[in-house]
């Protein structure tokens, strides 16, 4: 049977038809495929494992480039303890960059959550991970290099790891700074290079803070200089490397010249550059309370003379016996008659008006000496916030 034109010309509209069809269902379906399931190849920090720096980002490696709708808020969400934060993303081809706006808090768990309806499966996909501080620093160890690197580790926490000055020989002298608050509390160790108990216990000080910097109030900030004397912590000798005992070179009425090799005063206050850096900090800076770390005599003072802050040596007294050192009542002497002269805590004294402590540690393993100058600082820091 022979088809008449009309025929032949509605068979080929049919036909190119479902050629058509079956074009454009082709294209759909590869239109599907290439969209297609999104499985997540990899994540940094991986699930379960720790994260040593609180300013990284983390990444999703997806087995697919995201679509411009499959970006769209709330398909990652970023948690600390069930609770969402606030975070940025940056979503390149395949790989998701997702950063806190603020830095983490060490000891903090932190999860992230894909959310099913981007991966199209049923459930959620969720890692987690711990923010913790690197695991290699040796806090024990007390030569200046091994502070300043311990200090740079640690600098991920910190807003604030300065150089508040130079040695004589040219080393830095770190200064870091823990918390916000505008109540300042500094802490000083090494004054005396051969003292090198103060600056190791500062470094556990300064460690034990980071990892528990919910314990400072918002009010507080701790300021930490734990090594003032580089170039004598280095050479384990109590001088600066110009042989000024420094803790006899600041600027206060009773400083005098002290020729002795021991005690050698410098030729004039502020003779040295280190002494020159704590007072450079103290016209930026103003503090609510300082105290200063030596060594050892087991004993613990205040700057108190006379009747200035009765109030504050007696709350010092109460904490003292609670560290174990013996107290030394400075309102028994007069500021006049001290035996050493142009000690750093005669002159915050004398200058600046505000109570600083002079903790002489005991001799006994650092960790114990760490333990007794934790409740010590907790107490300032209580003292400084009523
Ligand atoms: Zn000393």
């Amino acid at each position: 049977m022979k088809m008449s034109l009309v025929n032949k010309i509605i068979w080929i509209i049919v036909g190119l038809l479902f050629i058509g069809c079956l074009a454009a269902g082709v294209a759909v379906k590869g239109w599907r495929s290439e969209r297609g399931e999104i499985k997540i190849l990899e994540t940094t920090p991986k699930d379960g494992e720790k994260f040593v720096s609180r300013d990284k980002a983390v990444y999703i490696y997806l087995s697919r480039t995201l679509m411009t709708d499959e970006k769209a808020d709330g398909n990652f969400l970023l948690k600390v303890g069930g609770i969402n934060i606030s975070h940025t993303e940056e979503i390149v081809n395949n790989v998701v960059k997702i950063k806190p706006i603020k830095n983490f808090e060490y000891g903090q768990k932190v999860e992230v959550v894909v959310r099913k309806e981007l991966l199209g499966g049923n459930e959620n996909y969720v890692f987690g991970f711990k923010v913790e501080l690197p695991q290699d620093m040796k806090l024990d160890d007390w030569k200046y290099q091994a502070v300043e690197r311990n200090l740079r580790l640690m600098k991920n926490y910190s807003e604030g790891l300065r150089e508040i000055g130079v040695s004589v020989q040219g080393k830095n002298i770190y200064l870091i700074k823990l918390g916000q608050g505008s109540k300042k509390i500094l802490l000083v160790g090494g004054h005396h290079g051969y003292e090198e108990e103060s600056t190791s216990m500062l470094m556990r000080l300064a460690d034990y803070f980071v990892r528990n910097a919910g314990e400072i109030p918002k009010e507080v900030s701790i300021w930490i200089v734990p090594a003032l004397n580089p170039d004598g912590l280095d050479k384990s000798q109590r001088q600066n490397a110009n042989g000024v005992d420094l803790n006899r070179n600041y600027g206060v009425s009773n400083w005098v010249l002290d020729k002795t090799t021991m005690f050698y005063s410098g030729p004039y206050p502020f003779s040295e550059p280190e002494t020159r850096a704590v007072r450079t900090l103290f016209d930026e800076e103003q503090f609510s309370l300082a105290i200063t770390y030596h060594t050892n005599r087991n004993l613990v003072e205040s700057n108190s003379y006379k009747d200035k802050f009765i109030g504050f040596n007696k709350y010092l007294e109460k904490v003292v016996a609670r560290t174990g050192y013996k107290y030394l009542d400075a309102s028994d002497f007069s500021f006049e008659d001290l035996e050493s002269k142009g000690e750093f805590v005669s002159w915050l004294y004398q200058v600046y008006d505000i109570p600083a402590v002079c903790v002489e540690m005991k001799t006994e393993p650092v960790e114990k000496s760490f333990e007794r100058n934790k409740i010590l600082l907790r107490e300032m820091i209580k003292w400084v916030t009523k």
